[in-house]
């Protein structure tokens, strides 16, 4: 069948990645630990567990960690109850979200496509595919992030999780994408830089382009993929015909 829509996942994928969110990650963390240092001090945790937490040691990010595969409501609990915290998780994940909404607004230079990748949508987009974005980030983050590189006035569908539809791995992103634009699964791409990218393309029925200008390595994706890229810059739809 014929491919008309690609959808992309965001960090990692069309933005830079490792850069923005360990320095977000680092100021979230900061700003915690003025905030909760008691509860930090009571249940002898440092800024550094806090940010193993979430997949982040000292420079490297786990592909598999909540920071790089998982919305932040997961980041959230995880560090709420590591902190004991007696109050709501409800409010604590506002707060969360809130504090890395701020990091990202308050650093707006880190946030930069990768080599390449803006004119190869153009391109894409000039010929006719449906271009969206499925991403475990925020609606007000991934609004900001996408201008902020100037990306955003390309896709036809923004998916992001903010609490109110099932996050990828499940299919609901991609369902959402389809309606949006008309499409059935089988005529959808997913490119993405980790498993859990590659597992929601397999989820939803779609085709998988898997690159690796994230976190992943060749090893971790290629058993997920139908074709793996260095980057989305290097996509030509030829790849995927038979
Ligand atoms: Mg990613």
């Amino acid at each position: 069948m014929e491919i008309k829509g690609l959808l992309f996942d965001k960090d990692g994928t069309l933005l830079e990645f490792h850069q923005m969110w360990l320095k977000v990650s680092q100021g979230v963390v900061s700003a915690l630990s003025h905030e909760y240092r008691n509860e930090m001090a009571h249940q002898q945790i440092t800024e550094q567990h806090l940010l193993e937490a979430i997949g982040i040691y000292g420079d490297y990010v786990d592909n598999h960690g909540l920071l790089a595969s998982n919305p932040v409501e997961d980041t959230a609990q995880a560090w709420f109850e590591m902190l004991a915290l007696q109050t709501e998780l409800k409010a604590f994940s506002i707060e969360i979200k809130a504090l890395f909404n701020q990091q990202v607004e308050d650093n707006p230079l880190l946030i930069q496509a990768l080599p390449g990748v803006k004119d190869k949508l153009i391109k894409l987009k000039q010929m006719g595919y449906k271009l969206g974005i499925a991403t475990a980030d925020t609606k007000a983050a991934t609004l900001f992030s996408l201008a902020q590189a100037e990306l955003l006035e390309l896709f036809d569908y923004l998916g992001y999780s903010d609490g109110d539809i099932t996050p990828k791995p499940d299919p609901a992103l991609l369902n959402g994408f389809c309606q949006q634009c008309e499409l059935s699964p089988e005529q959808v791409v997913m490119f993405g830089d980790t498993v859990s990218d590659m597992e929601f393309g397999t989820n939803a029925g779609a085709h998988k382009v898997g690159v690796l200008t994230g976190t992943a390595t060749l090893d971790e994706l290629q058993p997920y993929t139908d074709v793996i890229l260095s980057s989305v810059a290097d996509f030509e739809p030829e790849l995927l015909a038979r």
